[in-house]
């Protein structure tokens, strides 16, 4: 029988058994935010569980049992909060929520913990960073990939190096080459582009999309969306990935308490 990657799928004996071999502990993370009135509530966790999926094999080639725990399908989402759907969790809740988790792989004997993040929210990101941190002190290496770092982000598309990036072309094309049923296709023709200077409005101090002028909580420009699209990024985000963890595998064995891995 095949052992699935997925824990929730696996019995308690399953993990026992990947416990005793290499192996790589993947914690998804998505959120409930407004993405448009074209795409759903889930697009970043739909972005995050594509890229994982693809990225699969891959790790497992590299050299270590890739096991994909449960998402955590909620973040800190306050700029859309005007927006009906968007659940935000306060940034303590997040950092308790992945530090809980850290510390259960801890009991069992995990060797390393790899977060997967496709929502950018500064202080979503920052919590990350604490929950990082905070496990990798209890003697867990963690490892983050952060696609809003410069070299990250010169690797995808034109629209995601400008950040006015939310629900545009480039999140709309992975829902489409992902799971195509769930984007509004009738309404992307009406939704011209939108500039609106997202990441420096953020730094300005800018806590709302309305504020920001996202006033249906998208920018950038869904109506050039396509699968196309969304399966080149796809593409180079499970290889971004893939290369991160085959990194992070050597880079932790001699590892510090105290410093998590940033990629
Ligand atoms: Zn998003």
């Amino acid at each position: 029988m095949t052992t699935s990657n997925y824990l929730a799928e696996l019995t308690w004996a399953d993990v026992a058994d990947i416990l005793e071999r290499e192996h790589i502990v993947l914690l998804p993370l998505g959120s409930a935010e407004a993405h448009g009135p074209h795409a759903p509530l889930s697009t970043d966790t739909i972005i995050t569980e594509a890229m994982i999926r693809r990225a699969l094999p891959e790790i497992e080639k590299a050299g270590a049992f890739p096991m994909v725990l449960p998402n955590v399908n909620y973040g800190i989402t306050e700029y859309a909060g005007a927006f009906p759907g968007t659940i935000s969790l306060q940034p303590e809740t997040l950092e308790a929520i992945i530090y809980d988790i850290g510390n259960s792989l801890i009991k069992y004997g995990f060797k390393r913990m790899f977060i997967v993040n496709n929502h950018f929210e500064p202080e979503h990101v920052q919590g990350i960073y604490s929950a990082a941190q905070k496990i990798s002190e209890q003697g867990l290496p963690v490892g983050y990939l952060d696609l809003t770092r410069k070299k990250r982000a010169a690797l995808l598309t034109a629209e995601f190096k400008s950040g006015d990036c939310h629900a545009g072309s480039y999140e709309t094309s992975i829902v489409l080459a992902a799971r195509p049923g769930l984007v509004k296709e009738e309404l992307l023709q009406k939704m011209g582009p939108l500039e609106v200077s997202l990441v420096s409005k953020m730094s300005q101090g800018f806590k709302d999309f309305k504020d920001i002028g996202m006033e249906q909580a998208y920018c950038g420009f869904p109506a050039a969306a396509s699968a196309e699209e969304g399966n080149t990024t796809l593409k180079l985000l499970s290889e971004m990935l893939t290369d991160a963890v085959s990194e992070f595998l050597k880079t932790s064995t001699a590892d510090k308490p105290g410093a998590y891995h940033r990629f």
